[in-house]
């Protein structure tokens, strides 16, 4: 079976129609070599278009606790050179960020062009937890998709291509990961009571999503529905996106001059021996 990754654009989207443990007939063994032959692509693409320093592209990591947006940072950035990478993460907003607009700090993190950003949670926590956690009222929230799209919009045209990823894991699949977690003496700081109290307004956030998906899926700026049960698949299908979005943009090295040549040899700048002011 077949499962889309993307839904045109004006289409509903229910999370509920979409497995999160599709792995498209893979072992990990499989996916994890094709992921690192995107990954060894990646960096090449990477720095054509740091060279370029044209365009710049961001990948919006968005999903509920536990879904895997650290480790699909790690992977993404085992593969591109740290040079060409600015990784963001947005927390709850400080009280200086409360004071300006919510895309205030979302425009301040974009990358420059040249760069490859990732967002681990983005301006998409504004209409979800913010939704759920009822931290502003309806009409402020409802106003914020369409917002969002403009927004997009403005950035896309500047020059920004936007890799939008939700990472889909289902309820029992989450269940696990945070028991994993409470258990792993090493995992246990990630984990506060606020992740728990969420877990009881799953139903909640799935619709938050499915809200988010629907009305901010656009043409300049697509979602992407990874299925993220086996995070060896997610990382396969995130490496593969970064990779075909990197290859559509044909990143190109900048024109060689070659009367650099010439001045190399040139003595152009004269020599003033020591003394000689
Ligand atoms: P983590 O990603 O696990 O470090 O947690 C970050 C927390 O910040 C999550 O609980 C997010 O829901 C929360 N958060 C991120 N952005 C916002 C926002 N705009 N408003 C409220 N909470 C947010
Ligand atoms: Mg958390």
């Amino acid at each position: 079976m077949e499962q889309p990754l993307h839904v045109a654009p004006g289409r509903d989207i229910h999370l509920a129609d979409f497995d999160p443990d599709f792995h498209d007939g893979l072992d990990r063994d499989q996916a994890e070599a094709e992921t690192r032959r995107h990954c060894e692509k990646l960096d090449e693409l990477a720095y054509r278009l740091f060279a370029e320093a044209k365009r710049a592209v961001v990948v919006v990591l968005q999903g509920i606790d536990t879904s895997g947006k650290d480790g699909t940072i790690r992977m993404l950035a085992s593969g591109i050179s740290p040079q060409c990478l600015d990784v963001k993460s947005f927390k709850a907003p400080s009280a200086l960020e409360l004071s300006h607009d919510f895309l205030w700090r979302v425009h301040a993190a974009i990358p420059a062009h040249g760069r490859i950003g990732i967002f681990n949670r983005s301006h998409y926590e504004d209409v979800v937890v913010v939704r759920v956690r009822k931290l502003v009222p309806q009409p402020v929230w409802q106003e914020r998709y369409a917002q969002i799209n403009a927004f997009e919009k403005l950035l896309h045209d500047g020059g920004l291509t936007f890799v939008k990823c939700f990472l889909h894991i289902g309820k029992k699949e989450q269940r696990q990961r945070l028991e994993d977690r409470l258990r792993d003496p090493k995992k246990q700081w990630k984990l506060g009571p606020d992740d728990l109290e969420d877990r009881k307004r799953w139903d909640e956030f799935q619709k938050a999503y499915d809200d988010a998906l629907t009305l901010c899926n656009t043409d300049y700026a697509p979602w992407h529905i990874v299925p993220a049960d086996k995070k060896w698949y997610r990382n396969l299908v995130v490496a593969r996106l970064v990779r075909e979005t990197l290859e559509r943009l044909e990143p190109r090295f900048p024109p060689f001059d070659p009367s650099l040549i010439a001045k190399l040899d040139s003595n152009a700048s004269p020599h003033r021996p020591h003394g000689s002011m």
